[in-house]
């Protein structure tokens, strides 16, 4: 995996407005902030897209965001907020290390934007797909 501005700054090459540091994961203020407040996690692993996070370091990360994102509402004043990670450049990701987005909204709609373009899952599908993922899920 080639090198990103986030390994720069894992390694303090780079600077940023740190929030939280452990020996897995790191948290930092996004420089280009979608809202007030709008913070990065990220895994100190070398992992381009979710699946290739290891399992220490998901929970590693999954066991501070909660905390995390306590911290930033309550420095905000936020009234809610999206947890966002994006995998591939068809799913928006720009920085190639997996990065969750903790990402404050507030009353007067400022935050992340979101297109939900939902439609019905069929009985049918819903049964195949679901036994496919399934046994995937079981595979690995
Ligand atoms: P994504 O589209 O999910 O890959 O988002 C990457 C995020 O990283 C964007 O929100 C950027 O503003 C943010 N970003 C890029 N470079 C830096 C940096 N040096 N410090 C903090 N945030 C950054």
């Amino acid at each position: 995996m080639a090198d990103t501005i986030f390994s720069k700054i894992i390694a303090g090459e780079i600077p940023c407005h740190r929030v939280y540091e452990d020996d897995k994961v790191l948290a930092f203020l996004d420089i280009n902030p979608l809202s007030r407040g709008h913070t990065l996690v990220i895994p100190k692993e070398l992992a381009v897209i979710i699946d290739q996070l290891s399992d220490e370091f998901a929970a590693a990360v999954g066991r501070v965001l909660p905390r995390l994102s306590r911290a930033v509402l309550r420095a905000t004043g936020a009234t809610a907020l999206n947890v966002l990670q994006n995998n591939g450049v068809d799913a928006h990701q720009a920085v190639m290390h997996v990065h969750f987005h903790i990402i404050p909204r507030y009353a007067d709609g400022a935050g992340l934007g979101i297109g939900w373009p939902a439609r019905q899952l069929g009985a049918d599908e819903g049964k195949q797909l679901a036994a496919t993922i399934a046994g995937y899920v079981a595979e690995t």
